[in-house]
Order: C-alpha cells, then sequence, then structure tokens
C-alpha cells in the first residue's frame, strides 16, 4: 500500500490522501485504480477555473472574481498606525465603503446574510421589526427574512398583504406596537406584478423609527461614476446604497461579492450611531472577517475611488463591447462565433440580459472541458457547447482555445 501510494506522488498530493487513495485501490481490489482515484480527489480542492457560463456572478464559482496575491506578511488589521495603539478592524475599510457609498459610517461582516442578522440583533432584539409581507422572502441559499429575524431575537412584525403595503400599515404597526425599526427587503431575484404597491424608502423614511433596508447586491452608486460610459442599460431599476441612503433610510446592508464585485463581504452603512451599535455588539466579534477579505475588499473599494471600473474584474466583465468579444472569439479560432446572452446572476438584476458572445462547438462536450486542466465550465443549449467569452479573462483566451481544440466536434 505504502509503495503504491508513493508511486503516486508525482500527483503533488499529500501522503496522507495518497495512503486513503492507494487503500482504497487495493480494497475495490483495483491497485490501477489508483492513479484515477488520486486524480479525483485532487479535482475536489480549490483551484482556478475558467467560467465561460456567461454568468457573471456565478454562485458556485465563487460569484465576483477577486485578486487575492498577498505575501505572507503581518498587517495594521487592529493596529493604529498613528498612535500605535490598538485599532478598531471594522475603521480602516470600513471608511472607505463608507465613503464610496456617500455614508456616514459602515462596517463589514462576513456576508450580507450576517450583515442583516447583526443590524436586527444590535437594534431590534426583544421588540419589533415592521417588514412589509411582499418582502418577507426568501433568497438563494437559504437567506429566509423570518427566519434570521428568529434568530436575530427581533419579533417580526408582518405589514400590509402580499402585493399591496402602502406607508398607512407603517404606520398603523408602529402606532400600535412595540417597533424599533422598519426593514425593507430587496426581493431579489423575485418578482410581484400586476395589482401591487409597496412603499419607496423615501416615504417609509417619515416614519418615527429608523428604516433599515436590504438592497442585496451591493450597487454603490446608481450613477456609475467608475464607468466611462455610465450605467448600463441593464442595471434598471436595481437599488443602489448611496441613492438608498439619500431617500433617507439609516442604513442599508449589501453582499461585497455581487454587483460590489468583491470577495465574499456583508456591508453595513449609514447613520454612524446605528452603524456603531452593529460593531459594539456581541455577535460582530463572531461575524467579523479575516485579514485577507479586508485586504481584498480594500483594493476593489479604493478602485471605486479611483473611478476605475477597469480595475474591478466584475464591471470591466460586464462592460466589455460586443465587438471586443467578437474579436476575441475570431483570434481564439475555434468553433462557430454566435450571439450570446450573458447575466448578472446570483439574484442580480433578474431577468436581465446582457448581450455576449458565444463559440459555439456541436454536440455537448460540458464533461471534457470540465476535465481540462484548468476546468472549462460551459453551457450547452440547443445540442450545443457555449462557451461565453463575456465571463472569460482574455488572459484565459489561449487556455480556452487549447481546450476547445481537444473537444474535436
Ligand atoms: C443575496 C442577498 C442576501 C444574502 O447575501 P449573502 O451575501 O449571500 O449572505 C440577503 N439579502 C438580499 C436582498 C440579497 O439579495
Amino acid at each position: 500500500m505504502d509503495a503504491l501510494a508513493r508511486s503516486l506522488a508525482s500527483t503533488g498530493l499529500p501522503h496522507p490522501l495518497l495512503v486513503d487513495v492507494a487503500r482504497e485501490a487495493i480494497a475495490a481490489a483495483d491497485p490501477d485504480s489508483a492513479t484515477e482515484r488520486a486524480a479525483t480527489l485532487a479535482r475536489t480542492l480549490l483551484q482556478p477555473v475558467v467560467n465561460a457560463t456567461g454568468v457573471l456572478l456565478h454562485t458556485n464559482l465563487g460569484r465576483a472574481p477577486v485578486a487575492t496575491a498577498r505575501p505572507a506578511t503581518y498587517a495594521n488589521v487592529e493596529l493604529d498606525l498613528a498612535t500605535g495603539e490598538r485599532g478598531s478592524r471594522f475603521a480602516g475599510v470600513g471608511h472607505l465603503a463608507a465613503r464610496a457609498c456617500g455614508a456616514e459610517a459602515a462596517i463589514v461582516v462576513n456576508n450580507n446574510a450576517a450583515a442583516v442578522l447583526l443590524v436586527l440583533a444590535a437594534l431590534a432584539a426583544g421588540r419589533g421589526v415592521a417588514v412589509s409581507r411582499g418582502e418577507s422572502v426568501e433568497i438563494g441559499g437559504g437567506f429566509r427574512v423570518p427566519e434570521v429575524m428568529e434568530q436575530s431575537g427581533a419579533r417580526l412584525v408582518d405589514i400590509g398583504t402580499t402585493n399591496r403595503t402602502r406607508l398607512a400599515d407603517y404606520t398603523a404597526a408602529v402606532a400600535r406596537s412595540d417597533i424599533a425599526l422598519a426593514l425593507k427587503v430587496h426581493p431579489s431575484n423575485y418578482r410581484i406584478t400586476g395589482f401591487t404597491e409597496t412603499v419607496p424608502t423615501d416615504a417609509l423614511a417619515t416614519l418615527p423609527v429608523p428604516v433599515v433596508v436590504d438592497i442585496g447586491s451591493g450597487l454603490l452608486d446608481a450613477a456609475c461614476p467608475w464607468l466611462r460610459s455610465g450605467p448600463p442599460a441593464w442595471l434598471r431599476d436595481e437599488p443602489a446604497a448611496r441613492q438608498t441612503l439619500a431617500a433617507g433610510a439609516s442604513l442599508v446592508t449589501f453582499s461585497g461579492d455581487k454587483l460590489l464585485g468583491g470577495p465574499q463581504a456583508g456591508i453595513i452603512a449609514g447613520s454612524s450611531d446605528l452603524v456603531a451599535r452593529c460593531a459594539r455588539h456581541p455577535l460582530a466579534r463572531a461575524l467579523r472577517p479575516g485579514a485577507l477579505v479586508l485586504d481584498a475588499l480594500q483594493d476593489v473599494l479604493l478602485a471605486y475611488l479611483r473611478r476605475d471600473g477597469d480595475a474591478i474584474p466584475f464591471w470591466r466583465m460586464a462592460s466589455t463591447s460586443v465587438d471586443i468579444l467578437r474579436d476575441r472569439a475570431r483570434s481564439i479560432g475555434v468553433g462557430d462565433i454566435v450571439d450570446s446572452a450573458a447575466v448578472p446572476g446570483a439574484g442580480s438584476v433578474p431577468g436581465v440580459e446582457i448581450a455576449s458572445v458565444a463559440i459555439a462547438l456541436a454536440g455537448n462536450h460540458r464533461d471534457t472541458l470540465r476535465a481540462h486542466t484548468p476546468p472549462i465550465i460551459a453551457r450547452v443549449e440547443d445540442g450545443r457547447t457555449l462557451c461565453d467569452l463575456r465571463t472569460v479573462d482574455p488572459g484565459e483566451d489561449a487556455v480556452l482555445a487549447a481546450a476547445l481544440r481537444t473537444c474535436g466536434s
């Protein structure tokens, strides 16, 4: 067994894992299968993949692509370099986030689910939180407003009806019971159409309680000053942090890895008093991100503040012109060049398509492409394999071309 394990050393896997593989192969009375078993195990490790799906924020592929090159050094995570005193992990990157969306203050936690949980626990535990019945939603991966509310210790107070909720419904609830805040939740990948009515943030802001808006996807500013050509048409009416705060929200919460284009994180931004109460709550300690995340998020926020959308991979990919994608498809020189429709993904701006270009091969080659090193993730439509170039970094074109040539259609 040990000899078999050692014969697999070239896989680069640590010896104890190779011993497991060798043991399984011998137990299956098939020692020759050890090589394939080792390869299968190696492919369970996290590794770079080429996203040729056309889904810009693909939850299975880690949502937004982020750079994480970082030397093995210490960093001033909780040290104030000006005074030499202990500083706040929340201060530096939080300040950049606040500055980028026009908030007084902001803090960063592990994800947006954590942001909503912390806001409710810190500001409303033991009290009521008013939520429209039309916004008491479930958002991908088990984020359910009533369940997050329950975990926070706050009490959900249902307002209005599933399709229509008016300001008067909130006013009546605030007069009737102990309401700590009104929570407005962007339904993200869910739409109610027809005979509907919702209360916009500026109307909610007239209530005598703070308004918290979970905008979800982290569009910082509807004017997109980081894009030379301004906001793309496909953004439609996706809520943005800056405008939601300007409309009177006391706090907004959003993800770091959706339209913000950063690492998995959650941001709580708004009134400095309320943000400070969140930061002081004991849960903040359990939900705080590590230096790797803060580092990657800082890079993204600095790019926003420089108005350099090209430095943010999500925005660079989302705003590449179709002509450029078509030129790249021609240079790749394999398969047919076809029109395609990319999508933002991760529940952001549901239902919109971004014109794109794909390379099409007849037949289903998804498994072959996924078995390539690095794995290429493609989609299959109408009996054809499509590799959408909008989500492929130009630096990966050569790898994609090589993989496509192995498909031989
Ligand atoms: C995506 C989303 C969440 C959950 O955010 P995560 O960062 O995935 O935890 C919560 N609320 C809304 C409105 C969302 O769109």
